[in-house]
């Protein structure tokens, strides 16, 4: 699958393009999504994307490169996967710290295919705390062209200081995901602010229905499938601001993340993102 098949997943894939397309691509990212969300299929999307020379940006998926990677044996690329072989605790699978020391020796490693080493942490919320301090050298310091992903379904799992180093990306279940009560007042709150609603009344209505942590998440979820439906096939906001408006969604989820009262982080959101529909 080239990457323009995860457009379904929300702006991610998009954004993976643009940084391709720009030739300045981060060295490190946190790839974040549901259980469900086939999140090794990304990584591998992405990292066609980024080494196939027939169709960069998008990966043609017939190239010797873009087989090898679906197949799991392209030479630059590394997988790393939980295992259990302390076993004392049964049933917790963890990314150990001497897989991550592996991985480090591979990456110190020139590549042989191209001109970068790619590397994936599958479960990267299971990562032992040890296993993560070790990983933050690798990040701080990275060989150039490293391309490393940490796939999650939980990036609170992760230090703060693996977070801040990553540039994150949610991949979102936007068409196979029933509606529920937070996607539908997430599109109806981008409704209201494209339709210049009073401050007041946003809040109104948010105040009723966010109450948590998990209410906020939910419904900031909602924002970004909302937003990515205008930035795909137009909408309440224009493809352009929908772009900039995903960007202000995310900083509001990394405020919560940070401890930001979740009514306080949304209300923000919303002054945000009613300045930028007045530009
Ligand atoms: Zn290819």
């Amino acid at each position: 699958m080239g990457l323009s098949e995860y457009r379904k997943l929300g702006s991610s894939a998009e954004k993976v393009k643009a940084m391709i397309s720009s030739g300045r691509v981060p060295h490190s990212f946190i790839i974040e999504g549901d259980n469900n969300i086939d999140k090794e299929g990304f990584a591998k999307a992405f990292a066609k994307a980024l080494m196939c020379v027939q169709m960069p940006g998008e990966g043609c998926g017939r190239c010797i490169t873009c087989r090898k990677i679906e197949n799991d044996n392209y030479e630059d690329m590394f997988f790393v996967r939980p295992e259990d072989r302390t076993s004392k605790k049964s049933g917790t699978l963890s990314v150990k710290d001497d897989q991550i020391s592996g991985l480090q020796s591979r990456l110190m490693g020139k590549p042989t295919g191209g001109d970068r080493n790619i590397a994936v942490i599958s479960h990267g919320d299971t990562m032992t705390q040890r296993a993560q301090s070790r990983l933050l050298k690798t990040l701080e310091e990275p060989t150039p062209g490293t391309v490393i992903m940490i796939l999650v379904e939980n990036g609170e799992m992760l230090l703060p200081t693996i977070d801040s180093r990553c540039v994150k990306l949610r991949l979102n279940d936007i068409d196979g995901r029933s509606e529920t009560p937070m996607t539908k007042l997430a599109a109806e709150i981008v409704e209201m602010i494209a339709g210049g609603a009073l401050f007041f009344d946003i809040r109104e209505r948010l105040d009723k229905s966010i109450k948590g942590r998990a209410d906020a998440y939910a419904f900031l979820d909602g924002m970004e499938s909302a937003l990515s439906m205008c930035m795909r096939s137009g909408g309440a906001f224009s493809r352009d601001d929908a772009a900039r408006a995903v960007g202000v969604v995310e900083n509001a989820r990394t405020a919560v993340r940070m401890n930001v009262v979740p009514k306080y982080a949304v209300r923000d959101m919303v002054l945000k993102l009613r300045e930028l529909q007045r530009l």
